[in-house]
């Protein structure tokens, strides 16, 4: 288990932990005012804040190494970041959680300049606070057999399931991600920090199923997937695979499964 589950988990994974998307623990780590207000600068914030520290990193990468990105690295576990989770533990959350409302995604927003509704709202019902901000206001709720629904279609065309706290650990919003998304350019394009953990699971490729038809390798936008010419088949290096699972939906000859980080002893501790 990572670090979150250790601290949050109370014996369980974090975010099945469903104290985490209460109102009681909202109110232990933020305030109505701080939510608004987060969510009123997060557009500029992805579109100027990202542009502006790429900028620095560019200009003295040394000293945004050392000390940039580790104290961004260290706000953000603090106040808003992402653990990757699978589609089945995605639908659980779903499953427990009070409210569901879909959102516009900012991210895709900055990144694509089209409005697209990928975000859902989860646990504790925010459209009291959402309905007064312009990029949030225009949710639309949900039911548990329409977000599940929704979410499976989005996995099988490629998208990658996360839990988003809002000031940690309450958990606020379960995203469906692509190379679109600004926390993945942040952290595996641009290298500017990390806000984004890997999941609690790791892909693995039977080699006796896999048929070498390489269409994981076009799936995974970890990088996490290999070709070997030799015996014409494709491995997982588990140091890269963040445990998303969309590989699955793809491979035919299902050869892909999901293990518990935490048995390999390799990456247990890699998050
Ligand atoms: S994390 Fe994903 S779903 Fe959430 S705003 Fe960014 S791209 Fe959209
Ligand atoms: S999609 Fe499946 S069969 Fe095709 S290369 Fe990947 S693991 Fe092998
Ligand atoms: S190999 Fe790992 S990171 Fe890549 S799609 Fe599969 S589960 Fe996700």
């Amino acid at each position: 288990m990572c670090e979150f589950c250790t601290q949050h988990g109370e014996g369980k994974k974090w975010y099945e932990n469903i104290t985490n998307y209460s109102e009681e623990v909202f109110h232990q780590v933020n305030s109505e005012e701080n939510l608004r207000s987060f969510l009123e600068g997060f557009y500029r914030s992805l579109k100027v804040d990202v542009e502006k520290a790429h900028r620095w990193k560019k200009r003295f990468p040394r000293i945004y190494r050392l000390i940039a990105y580790p104290l961004l690295t260290r706000q953000q576990k603090k106040t808003h970041f992402g653990q990757i989770i699978p589609l089945e533990d995605a639908e659980n959350i779903l499953d427990s959680t009070a409210t569901i409302v879909r959102l516009p995604c900012i991210c895709r927003k900055v990144t694509t300049g089209k409005e697209k509704r990928y975000c859902f709202g989860v646990g504790m019902d925010l459209t009291p606070i959402m309905k007064d901000v312009p990029d949030f206001s225009e949710f639309e709720r949900l039911s548990k057999e329409e977000a599940k629904e929704f979410i499976r279609h989005l996995d099988a065309g490629g998208n990658t399931h996360s839990v988003w706290t809002f000031n940690t650990p309450f958990i606020g919003a379960l995203c469906n991600c692509d190379r679109d998304c600004m926390a993945w350019r942040f952290q595996m394009k641009m290298d500017l920090g990390r806000v984004m953990w890997k999941g609690e699971y790791v892909a693995e490729i039977d080699p006796e199923r896999c048929s070498g038809c390489r269409e994981c390798i076009r799936r995974c936008y970890f990088r996490a997937i290999n070709y070997d010419r030799r015996n014409a088949k494709c491995s997982v290096n588990l140091r890269n695979c963040y445990g998303c699972g969309i590989c699955r939906a793809v491979c035919k000859d299902d050869a892909i499964t999901l293990r518990d980080r935490t048995e390999i002893p390799a990456v247990a501790d890699l998050w």
